[in-house]
């Protein structure tokens, strides 16, 4: 069978934006964040074919692309009885299931002059969940040495017209049966499953760049207006070096108005010019051009960059309705998650203090911020791990249980507020108007309904409108909810005893160290408290060897652990040494992961190259990726060590670790791996722990409210 065709045809056109979420088309490529290899992709040949790979994954390529910064190779040869197959495989985005109808597939090829001039071109299938493979479609003959758009309709692979996008999991390039054995070079980009096949609608916007940066040691950010122009695509950025000669770069996605061009070079002078694709990636004009610069730092700015970066996944990027945290970038563009929010919001406070926005714009967002919490659901006064912005409705994100209440991540959240309405301690009504609307939302949070019972030892973790305690997890120490249980002893309204602390969060009956050994897979600190040496590090309290690095950072962020001192220890100590820990493990490196050491350190919970995982310095729970949050966020403890780790992250690998919002959320270079996402549980702890680190700003506000030291007076009576 032979159907294929090239860019011509002519289909009505009409944006369909129906329904709550932003709709995406279902890409499988466009670029790869790596050099060398690409990750989700998989070669296999037999007999005398071939297909060129780098550890049985497709090669990318810089020079020749359709969409920069790259393409993928297949240079292959063809042979009697032979057979080579490459598979590009889809890369799942945590909540990115939006996509539009997938009615054809679609992509660009690029044949190389050196090729054979036979045309022995593959045929290409799709992949279903199940690695079963589509009927195939044979390409036809190409003209040498310029990009060709191929696209056809998905029932001649599927003979079906109800497709859903994630019904596949990869494109296939395969070739069977060649009549001859010449070298062929192929590069195909942007490939892709497409509700419409042409759009015949053009961009009226006009291109344009609002700010270039001149302040950072190796890359340069370049900003324009928010895109509402529906018909723009993507935005494509040129750089050059005289303003005469321009090359393209890269591209953004039409819904973040950003871009950070990490180059390498420092005091580098560059111009920048960008344009729009339109869904045809047909291009319009170029904008004027702007200088931007690169300038040598000292370790100060540094640590303001990497600040004001992931503040901005806050401030810009932040839901725009509700003004709150989304739970991943990219990701669901309408959902917002409440203990991300909470992390925001600290952020926010530090982006006001370093006057990253004006005091002002604060408080227009604090305004918006509350008027959307006032509103939004809550259940017995707690709100839901996740949150449609536009509706401020629960969005039951984790499953059809979790459709109410989640005390966890209203903790996250109330910690940010209770060190809001310290901050905002003016006589400007809106200040006032601020903390009166902080108070209200914290005072009607019924902590104690969260007993489920009277007499409980513990906290429950959610409750539901219609299933009441479905999902019955009680709250049992160590991990990340200490703060919950100073929250609920703290509340001037809805208190519960502060012997709970002992009787729940360090449990130490049979309830606790089973809970406890369940996620451990160990009995090491199963009774909350450990006592063990690891890497020569006394551990006093916590499950294995201290746990993924967000259980001594989610709750302190505003507690501020070195007033916390109970029977068993003190926890800015015990943190500290979990860092510790942690930083010995990596630098040990015993599963001998590339990259590990005394400048790559921090394992804890992040986006991986296969799914997320919440990882611990143990050889069972390290996958061999590092997530820069883990380190970063842990300066108050390991300051030293933390610098070495954000230096190394910056300089040697920001190229494909740095972006918009600072340091994409994991990496692992044994696979060749790097992130596409950043995530609002990550980002924020960097900024806000940095600042604890060196001014106490955040701690200091938490920890004055009146509130929160009477709550700590009475944890201090039971001691
Ligand atoms: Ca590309």
């Amino acid at each position: 069978m032979l159907a294929y065709k090239l860019i011509g045809s002519c289909l009505l056109f009409s944006l369909a934006f129906n329904g709550q979420e932003y709709e995406y088309n279902y890409t499988f490529f466009t670029n790869s964040n790596m050099r060398g290899n690409y990750f989700s992709s998989k070669t296999s040949s037999k007999g005398r074919s071939s297909i060129k790979n780098i550890n049985e994954r497709l090669p990318i390529n810089e020079l020749t692309c359709h969409t920069p910064g790259n393409s993928l190779t297949l240079e292959y040869q063809n042979a009697p009885g032979g057979e080579w197959n490459a598979a590009v495989f889809y890369r799942e985005k945590r909540g990115m299931d939006h996509f539009k109808k997938a009615n054809y597939l679609s992509f660009w090829l690029f044949k190389e002059s050196s090729s054979s001039q036979l045309n022995e071109l593959p045929a290409v299938y799709l992949m279903r969940k199940d690695s079963s493979l589509t009927a195939g479609v044979f390409l036809k003959k190409l003209d040498a040495n310029k990009w060709h758009r191929v696209s056809f309709p998905i029932t001649l692979l599927t003979n079906t017209h109800n497709n859903k996008p994630s019904d596949f999991i990869a494109v296939v390039f395969s070739y069977q049966e060649g009549q001859e054995s010449q070298r062929h070079v192929l590069h195909v980009d942007d490939i892709e499953l497409l509700e419409i096949d042409v759009v015949t609608k053009t961009i009226t916007t006009k291109p344009e760049i609002s700010s270039a940066s001149n302040e950072y040691a190796r890359h340069v950010d370049i900003t324009w207006n928010q895109i509402t122009d529906r018909n723009i695509r993507l935005v494509k950025i040129y750089r050059s070096t005289d303003g005469n000669i321009f090359t393209p770069i890269g591209v953004q996605e039409a819904y973040i108005n950003r871009f950070t061009d990490f180059h390498g070079k420092t005091g580098q002078k560059y111009f920048y010019s960008i344009s729009f694709l339109d869904h045809n990636y047909k291009e319009t004009s170029r904008s004027d051009f702007v200088p931007g610069m690169t300038t040598t730092m000292t370790d100060d700015e540094l640590l303001t960059m990497v600040q004001q970066a992931s503040f901005r996944y806050y401030w810009e990027a932040a839901e725009p309705i509700s003004g709150l945290a989304k739970e991943n970038i990219h990701g669901r563009q309408n959902m917002i998650a409440t203990g991300a929010s909470g992390f925001g919001i600290m952020a926010l406070i530090v982006g006001t203090e370093r006057k990253f926005i004006s005091r002002k714009e604060s408080i227009q967002r604090f305004i918006k911020i509350l008027n959307f919490l006032e509103k939004a659901d809550r259940f017995h006064g707690v709100y839901p791990h996740f949150l449609d912005g536009p509706t401020g409705k629960v969005e039951p994100f984790f499953g059809p249980k979790d459709n109410g209440a989640d005390l966890v991540e209203t903790s996250f959240l109330m910690q940010g507020l209770l060190a809001v309405r310290q901050y905002f301690r003016g006589n400007d009504p809106q200040e006032k108007i601020i903390r009166d609307k902080i108070t209200a939302i914290w005072e009607k949070a019924e902590w104690d309904w969260f007993k489920q019972y009277p007499d409980s030892k513990f906290l429950f973790w959610h409750w539901s409108p219609d299933q009441g305690w479905i999902i019955n997890h009680n709250l049992i120490g160590w991990n990340e909810t200490m703060v919950t249980y100073l929250l609920a002893i703290a509340s001037p309204t809805h208190a519960v005893s502060p012997t709970m602390y002992y009787t729940g969060w360090a449990n130490q009956d049979s309830t606790g160290i089973q809970y406890r050994s369940g996620w451990g897979q160990t009995m090491d600190g199963s009774m909350y408290t450990n006592g063990k040496t690891y890497f020569g590090i006394k551990l006093d309290v916590g499950v294995s060897t201290g746990g993924p690095l967000f259980f001594t950072h989610y709750s302190y962020m505003g507690y501020d652990p070195h007033f916390i001192t109970d029977r068993f220890t003190n926890y800015f100590v015990n943190n500290q040494n979990i860092a510790k820990i942690n930083y010995r493990y990596c630098v040990e490196n015993p599963k001998k992961f590339k990259g590990y050491g005394d400048s790559a350190w921090g394992l804890t919970a992040s986006d991986g190259p296969f799914t997320y995982s919440a990882d611990e310095p143990v050889t069972w729970q390290d996958r061999g990726k590092i997530t820069p949050t883990g380190a970063i966020s842990s300066f108050p403890y390991l300051p030293v060590e933390s610098m070495k780790a954000l230096k190394n992250y910056y300089y040697n690998y920001g190229e494909f670790l740095w972006g918009e919002y600072g340091f994409r959320d994991a990496f692992d270079l044994t696979r060749n791996w790097c992130s596409d996402i950043y995530m609002g549980l990550n980002q924020a702890p960097m900024t806000v722990m940095i600042e604890n680190y060196r001014t106490g700003l955040i701690w200091k506000l938490f920890m004055q409210d009146p509130d929160i030291q009477n709550g700590l007076k009475k944890l201090n009576e039971i001691k």
